[in-house]
């Protein structure tokens, strides 16, 4: 079928630590103006703003995920606020002072990392040092890392500093979690959200990276990058990193995919292929194999999930392309599947697979959950398009009785067996062999077989009985007496078990007994319609009495019957 590559298992683990000595590229390529900010428009231009009209706030807070660009800003304000030629939206990065900011080493911009320095001793020299003026630039620039670190008491103290802060101090927080800072510290912020970067961002930055770099990757490969670092353009750069010291200039997608752990797409397409066109021998081998090589089932069940989730989309989208994150190769097989699946047979598919994700994390069997789910999706049943569903059950509702709600006519009795308007019956054939000692339970197959409508009717009864000419019913409640009582339903089941037992009947019906329901059927039946409907809407409303083929209709459609009208 397809060898799988072995695989260096799971990806990459970026922490800080480790990450620091990965930074090559993402240091090389550090933003040094506000335009080389990648995906943070909105941040950037605020910021802009508040440098020209010079209403730079005393405290900023940069919040957002790892690696979206909180430090890098954090140093292009702080070059911008104290460049020799500033302030200015557009630092030098010549002068000394923007070269030391750069460098990290600049005396008057001080970065804390907020995880080692959390403690209240740490803010108290930070309150005594701040005091004292800048010793060669503008202001006095703290840049505070990871500030959700700090102890209670270290932003008690801290906040006395920012109710009155020296005219030259700045502050600029960074976090990525917002929620573990002091509502007291916040209200004294300006807050800026970093949004996480978009795929299509990171793989044009890195793309424009490998150029300047002279490295060969292909876009599945950089979108397999980018979708690596989630959001993240550091990570990104890290990834990358690791990827050249792997495979020097010519990269290739294997090597990417090893590298990232990442499942080989042709192994999703083939599981995807197998639930489309009902392969289960095919989708148990590809599962097999996935987990003989120790992929991570969970992760394999995410990517089958996405895959189908791109499926979807590209058939409702006029612009696939645009929505997908997929590359062109990528882009044709989707839509090869998306070509012969109906949209709602896909939803059915993605329901069973989004469950088994579920199911998958919590488990300690996930290779047999994911088999038993691909199983669900490959005996799906076609679904019918709900124009074609409705088209049905009105042609079973043409088949109902309609003269609910009136008496019946007993002067018309029997009817005739041609009616009007050419609705078709059932007709019974040539007349069968007789039967002898035919039970009623073997005429029950044979009505079964001839209209299950009927039949169902009939199994909703409290009893039903063949003997000698009669046919006695004894119904459970008053929508069955009525539907049995029907001159049309009569005349068929007359029909019917004619055919089967070769004599003619007369059809008995027993009264219903429940308390309640019988009143409806005293003064022989003849209680005005209009009370008469309204009883049974009530009944309808609290379900009793409910015809089999409404109570499936409901049960499909997982439905509540709020009203019904008499057609
Ligand atoms: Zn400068």
């Amino acid at each position: 079928m397809f060898d799988l590559p072995s695989p260096f298992l799971q990806g990459i683990r970026i922490d800080e630590s480790e990450a620091m000595s990965y930074l090559v590229l993402a240091r090389k390529w550090r933003p040094a103006k506000f335009e080389d900010i990648v995906g943070q428009g909105f941040v950037t231009k605020t910021l802009q703003n508040a440098i020209t009209s010079g209403r730079v706030a005393h405290a900023f807070l940069f919040t957002g995920a790892r690696g979206v660009g909180k430090t890098s800003m954090a140093r292009i304000l702080a070059k911008s606020l104290n460049c020799e030629n500033g302030p200015t939206v557009s630092p030098c990065n010549e002068c000394e002072n923007c070269k030391e900011i750069t460098a990290g080493n600049c005396i008057d911009v001080l970065e804390i990392d907020g995880a080692s320095n959390r403690g209240i001793d740490e803010v108290r020299e930070l309150r005594e040092n701040i005091k004292y003026f800048p010793s060669k630039s503008r202001n006095k620039i703290y840049i505070i890392d990871e500030v959700h670190m700090l102890t209670k008491e270290a932003f008690n103290a801290l906040l006395k500093t920012l109710e009155e802060p020296p005219a030259h101090a700045v502050f600029i927080f960074a976090t990525t979690e917002p929620h573990k800072i002091p509502i007291t510290i916040l209200s004294r912020c300006q807050r800026f959200d970093f949004k996480k970067i978009s795929l299509k961002d990171i793989c044009a930055h890195l793309k424009f990276i490998l150029g300047k770099e002279g490295v060969k990757l292909s876009d599945a490969s950089i979108l397999q990058v980018a979708k690596a670092a989630n959001g993240s353009m550091r990570d990104s750069q890290s990834i990358l990193d690791q990827i050249i010291s792997f495979g020097g200039a010519n990269i290739s997608d294997e090597d990417v995919n090893n590298i990232l752990g990442v499942i080989d797409r042709s192994i999703i397409y083939s599981l995807v292929k197998a639930v489309l066109q009902k392969d289960a021998g095919m989708a148990f081998q590809v599962i097999n194999n996935i987990y003989n090589y120790g992929y991570d089932i969970n992760q394999f069940c995410f990517n089958i999930l996405e895959t189908f989730r791109d499926i979807i989309a590209f058939k409702v989208s006029k612009d696939p392309k645009e929505l997908l994150d997929l590359s062109d190769g990528e882009l044709s097989e989707i839509e090869g599947f998306a070509k012969d699946i109906d949209v709602n047979e896909l939803l059915l598919i993605f329901n069973i697979l989004y469950k088994a994700e579920e199911d998958i994390t919590k488990s300690l069997t996930p290779k047999m959950i994911l088999e038993m789910s691909v199983m669900k999706m490959i005996n799906r049943f076609p679904v019918m398009p709900l124009a074609a569903l409705m088209k049905k059950i009105s042609l079973l509702e043409k088949r109902l009785p309609r003269n609910s709600g009136n008496v019946i006519d007993m002067a018309n009795y029997p009817p005739k067996t041609v009616k009007s308007g050419g609705e078709k019956r059932p007709v019974s054939i040539a007349p069968p062999a007789p039967r002898a000692g035919a039970s009623t339970k073997d005429f029950l197959e044979f009505l079964k077989d001839k209209s299950i409508l009927i039949y169902s009717h009939v199994e909703s009864l409290k009893a039903f009985d063949v003997k000698g000419d009669e046919i006695i019913i004894t119904p459970t409640n008053s929508y069955t007496t009525e539907y049995f009582e029907s001159s049309e339903i009569q005349s068929d089941l007359k029909q019917f078990a004619h055919d089967f037992f070769r004599r003619n009947f007369q059809i008995l019906i027993k009264k219903v007994e429940k308390k309640g329901e019988n009143s409806l059927y005293s003064n022989n039946g003849r209680k005005s319609n209009a009370s008469k409907s309204s009883q049974r809407m009530e009944r309808v409303l609290k379900g009793e009495g409910m015809d089999p083929v409404f109570s499936q209709v409901k049960e499909l459609f997982e439905g509540e019957i709020i009203d019904f009208k008499y057609l």
